[in-house]
């Protein structure tokens, strides 16, 4: 059986949801695409059964979707409701949510993930990177919290979400935690090994 994956994006950031599109096709996972211009209707209904029927989602957090916050449009308004439904839908399921960067700084807050990875797509290695974390699901296997040593938690008293980092950062590396938007500071840097 062919396992499926929940995928929020923006359509605007097409290179990056392509090369996710084309991993997911590469290891045999469906990916059940919801753009957030474009969910068939009644929109409430699609978005349940696809996550219901779903091992995991990514939210796809690229270039364009971090521009659309500062953009006057009302469309930025509509987007963000729908990946606070979208995050709760995945939440009540108890799979993985991934905060998942194409290199970019998350700059809204997403009310609930388990999993966060920064670098995105743009190497052969972070493809094969993601191809292996797509495989895993592929074959079953989730990544709750905590997860081998990628457990790590927001130092902020108003967070202290804990989620599997699937990033290596060097010392002194700073990266924003995609609930409460503060600075995650790693002194010592952080390694992502492969278990
Ligand atoms: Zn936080």
């Amino acid at each position: 059986m062919a396992y499926q994956v929940f995928v929020s994006h923006t359509k605007d950031d097409v290179e990056f949801c392509n090369m996710f599109d084309v991993a997911c096709a590469r290891v045999g996972v469906k990916a059940f695409r919801s753009e957030f211009e474009t969910i068939e209707i009644p929109q409430w209904k699609t978005i349940k059964e696809a996550m219901e029927n779903s091992i995991a989602m990514f939210l796809l957090v690229g270039k364009q979707l971090v521009a659309h916050q500062a953009s006057p449009s009302p469309n930025w308004k509509y987007t963000q409701n729908w990946i606070a439904y979208e995050t709760g839908l995945a939440c009540q399921a108890g799979i993985d949510v991934w905060v998942f960067c194409d290199n970019v700084e998350i700059n809204f807050p997403v009310p609930y993930f388990n999993n966060y990875e920064v670098w995105g797509v743009s190497t052969k290695k972070q493809v094969e990177f993601l191809k292996g974390i797509l495989n895993r699901y592929n074959s079953g296997q989730t990544f709750p919290v905590p997860t081998w040593d990628r457990n790590t938690k927001c130092p902020h008293e108003n967070c202290r979400i804990e989620f599997n980092l699937h990033s290596t950062l060097a010392p002194g590396k700073v990266i924003k935690c995609p609930q409460c938007l503060g600075d995650m500071i790693y002194k010592k840097g952080f390694l992502y090994s492969e278990s």
